[in-house]
């Protein structure tokens, strides 16, 4: 008989979404007559913008045609997206990036979840909590989070809180981390880190020779001037640093799927002997062994996100979100809720009032005001005492969800 990996029969069901799921269909049996609103929705819900249904169609009729026909295609993605997304989302800001730095992948999540790989399971992991799972996951997967103690947490992981008693900016530890996951604009407090609060982190990792992993998912919400749209804005950056981009929420490209990791050739990390390796190389190895491209189709779809039309396009609708935000964020505050988030992202997270929890809260805005959010303990121990909601839904159900919650 086969023998499993241990290490995922370590990992519970996912318990917060099926939970959610759980309670809000006994309260839909209940009261049948209820519209519930979704705060709760991480994906987006706006239709793919034309310039991109225009590209994917001419793809596609591409594909139809013997001379333009596309088989495999590079592993590292083709040279017209590579290119652009250099030229715009880099080169733009000052940052030199090399086309066989930049790998196109099928989204960010594959990507965060199989950098683990290059590591040694010997690293000592950090992570900020509240956190996106798939970090955590993908780790006690690797063998690599060591148990899951009474309080949530896995006994190898270096948990880094973020919450409104350090403004959500994570200390330095005083364990000394090796790998730092950092997600900035954040999933799920919506916050950011200032350039100063960054370099801090770039420093650390020099200083230590650790290597940072940095989520920017949610570089195309970023409304304020003084927030990094890049860590390789930060000097030295460059030398720790690994970047996760995504179409996903930046042009709606969650059912499509389409991303790209950074991965700058001065970032190296050397095995047990000292002898050092570019994780440039061993990533590049890792995707031509494991990973045969992205569709032709939803690169050609990808790259015209780029187009001057393109730009205007996904930025009316990612404005379109930000509204969203904008009213539930001030709404909630002016009925006297301490919210954060939401300028420089599509997450709102709210602090619980007195006396609630994070699913104590979640239950009695689902019983009195027909709205689902997320609860925050749900992303990890440190967001006990929020929860989280989310702008990707209708601006009317935005509206209508502010005047539920002053029954509340
Ligand atoms: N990173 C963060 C912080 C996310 O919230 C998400 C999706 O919700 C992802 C990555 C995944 O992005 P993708 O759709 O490109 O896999």
């Amino acid at each position: 008989m086969g023998v499993v990996n241990k290490n995922f029969t370590k990992l519970n069901e996912n318990y917060l979404f099926s939970e959610i799921a759980h309670r809000v269909r006994d309260f839909k049996a209940a009261n049948p007559d209820a519209k519930v609103i979704s705060l709760g929705i991480g994906d987006v819900t706006r239709p793919l913008c034309p310039e991109v249904i225009k590209a994917l169609h001419s793809a596609v009729d591409e594909m139809a045609c013997k001379e333009t026909f596309h088989g495999y295609g590079p592993e590292q993605g083709y040279s017209f997206l590579i290119e652009k997304i250099i030229e715009h989302d880099y080169k733009s800001r000052g940052i030199k990036l090399q086309p066989s730095e930049v790998f196109i992948s099928d989204g960010a999540k594959s990507d965060l979840g199989n950098i683990s790989e290059l590591f040694d399971n010997g690293n000592l992991v950090a992570v900020t909590d509240p956190v996106y799972p798939v970090y955590v996951d993908t780790n006690v997967m690797a063998g690599r989070a060591g148990e899951l103690d009474e309080n949530g947490c896995w006994n190898n992981i270096v948990y880094l809180p973020s919450t409104l008693k350090n403004d959500f900016v994570p200390e330095i530890p005083k364990e000394c981390p090796d790998i730092i996951y950092l997600c900035y604009p954040n999933n799920p407090t919506g916050t950011t880190l200032s350039k100063e609060a960054l370099k801090m982190w770039v420093d650390y990792a020099l200083k230590n020779k650790a290597i940072i992993l940095y989520d920017s998912a949610y570089e195309a919400f970023i409304t304020e001037n003084d927030v990094p749209h890049s860590i390789y804005e930060i000097k030295g950056a460059e030398k720790v640093a690994i970047e996760f981009r995504s179409f996903s929420k930046t042009a709606g490209f969650t059912g499509l799927r389409c991303g790209y990791t950074v991965v700058p050739k001065g970032v190296v990390a050397s095995d047990s002997e000292g002898n050092e390796f570019q994780l440039n190389h061993l990533w590049n190895r890792r995707q031509c062994t494991k990973f045969n491209g992205t569709a032709y189709i939803v690169q050609r779809a990808a790259a015209a996100i780029y187009s001057q039309q393109g730009q205007k396009e996904i930025k009316e609708t990612v404005s379109y979100y930000l509204n969203n935000a904008k009213i539930l964020r001030e709404g909630l505050s002016e009925l006297g809720y301490q919210v954060y988030g939401g300028v420089n992202a599509p997450y709102i997270w709210l602090k619980t009032p007195e006396g609630f929890g994070s699913w104590e809260f979640f239950d009695a805005v689902l019983n009195k005001c027909h709205v689902v959010v997320t609860p925050g303990v749900g992303f990890g121990p440190s967001g006990e005492g929020y929860v989280r909601l989310t702008s990707f839904g209708t601006t009317e159900d935005c509206v209508e969800a502010i005047e539920r919650f002053k029954k509340l």
